[in-house]
């Protein structure tokens, strides 16, 4: 048995009760194995087993009173992964489903990501499972509130910065930071995602949609295509598609759908972002009101779907770009799209493709562009973030968005130059966890076991 598969087995037996972080160590651990065996030293310094297992896990209950004046407990967490490059980065995710084992997935996916942006941050990951749909502002803000009573302790500019994600955004941070600052008396850079008024960057809301658009262009660009012209398939209705939407438009191609929990909008002459923007960050509503919205719109529930899952992969389109969830793609989803003659799919949340799915794309050798590469654009506008408040400066607009564009550049060339170097042009999923983990397994041996 090879070294990464002996780990894999050994993880297997320990997590069973965590599939998600089974299956996202499975598809890193499981593309190793030629870097592995071109540097011994990784095996003799036991980098698989010690970049598996996060350096802590913090676990909290969260308490506070909903608008009834009655108690409401949460369970908290934050996993900080891997800092052998940096401070601990990543997202904070509130959403029912959170669990030990999906922030694992999603903090040993972000060590990998955090390295491909070439910038020096560590991986970590938290949230709870504080459902914000349904609740009053002042029932989010106690939440915030009682989430950052555990919190604070743990986090600081050079310890630990973690961000927004799914359930997460502007709202969201604004509560957490006014907490932190009250608990602390300290005003600094502890999370990103601010208000422009209070730290934050500008083009950070947009950055992880835009970024994942300019790793498109690059990965298309460097087969000799475009996106101009192309009819797109985009899932998830919140950050990420929004602005994915907004930058597809800019680049000549036209995003025929999105989709939230409740259902999928399909509309053949184009999505209007204006539209979604004010139903899903102003109203907060369903997509069934932007049907109501715009006459062309076609909106289906997701009861109406044998799976009771979002229809988006069911349209004839040429590009796919799935920015709403985990496992959201599953293998026969990327049957129909390939049959229905797709060549290009670049994930902007993370890991949403089953790993059937990704092997039909590799299969296929379409113009497939993996999660940790492809929406690395929102984490390396987060410590863009970071660097204007250790300089207590901001940058504008354009300064921020072309950074970006350089960094998703870069890191596609990076990840597609690594893929060749081990023989497998074109295999960007290999490519990026090669690249992503060299450099910190390079950091870990420098900086010794105590
Ligand atoms: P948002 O909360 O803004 O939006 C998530 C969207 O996906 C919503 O439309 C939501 O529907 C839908 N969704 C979420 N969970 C489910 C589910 N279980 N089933 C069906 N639909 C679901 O999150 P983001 O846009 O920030 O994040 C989306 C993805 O992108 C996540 O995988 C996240 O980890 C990843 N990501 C985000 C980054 C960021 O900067 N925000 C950076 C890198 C990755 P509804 O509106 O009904 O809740």
């Amino acid at each position: 048995m090879s070294y990464s598969d002996n780990v894999l087995a050994s993880l297997k037996s320990r997590y069973a009760y965590q599939p998600e972080f089974l299956q996202a160590a499975q598809e890193i651990l499981s593309t190793l194995q030629p870097c592995l065996d071109k540097n011994p030293a990784y095996e003799k310094n036991r980098i698989l087993e010690r970049i598996t297992e996060p350096e802590r896990i913090f676990s909290f209950k969260v308490e506070w009173l909903n608008d009834q004046g009655g108690i409401e407990v949460n369970h908290g967490y934050r996993v900080q992964f891997n800092s052998a490059i940096g401070p601990y980065k990543g997202g904070l995710r509130l959403h029912p489903s959170v669990n030990e084992g999906i922030l694992k997935f999603l903090g040993l996916e972000q060590i990998l990501k955090n390295s491909l942006t070439g910038t020096p941050i560590g991986g970590g990951k938290g949230g709870a499972d504080f459902d914000p749909k349904g609740k009053s502002d002042n029932e989010v803000m106690r939440f915030c509130q009682a989430f950052m009573i555990q919190l604070y302790r743990y986090i600081g500019p050079t310890i630990d910065v973690p961000a927004g994600d799914i359930g997460v955004g502007g709202r969201e941070i604004g509560y957490l930071y006014g907490a932190y600052k009250r608990l602390t008396t300290r005003y600094e850079g502890i999370l990103t995602g601010k208000g422009l008024n209070y730290g934050g960057s500008l083009a950070r809301t947009e950055a992880t949609g835009y970024g994942l658009v300019y790793f498109t262009d690059a990965m298309l660009k460097d087969k000799g295509e475009s996106l101009k012209g192309k009819v797109c398939a985009v899932s998830g209705a919140g950050n990420v598609a929004i602005y994915c939407c907004e930058k597809l438009y800019e680049m000549g191609a036209t995003p025929v759908t999105v989709s939230d929990s409740r259902g999928t909008i399909y509309d053949p002459n184009g999505i209007k972002v204006d539209v979604l923007k004010q139903v899903k960050e102003v109203e907060r509503a369903s997509l069934s009101r932007y049907a109501e919205l715009v006459s062309t719109a076609k909106f289906t529930p997701v009861s109406d779907y044998p799976q009771g899952k979002h229809q988006v992969w069911t349209y004839k389109v040429d590009a796919a770009f799935p920015c709403a969830t985990q496992n959201e793609l599953n293998e026969e989803d990327a049957k129909t799209l390939l049959a229905n003659g797709c060549t290009c799919v670049a994930e902007g949340a993370n890991m949403p493709s089953t790993i059937g799915a990704i092997n039909e794309f590799l299969k296929a050798k379409i113009n497939y562009g993996p999660a940790k590469a492809a929406n690395a654009g929102g984490v390396a506008t987060s410590q863009l973030e970071m660097e204007q408040n250790a300089g207590m400066t901001s940058w504008t607009f354009e300064e921020v968005d072309s950074k970006l564009h350089g960094i998703m550049t870069n890191l596609y060339n990076n990840t597609a130059a690594t893929a060749r170097e081990f023989g497998l042009d074109g295999n960007l999923v290999l490519g990026a966890n090669i690249a992503g983990f060299r450099k910190v397994a390079d950091a870990m041996i420098a900086q010794g076991v105590i």
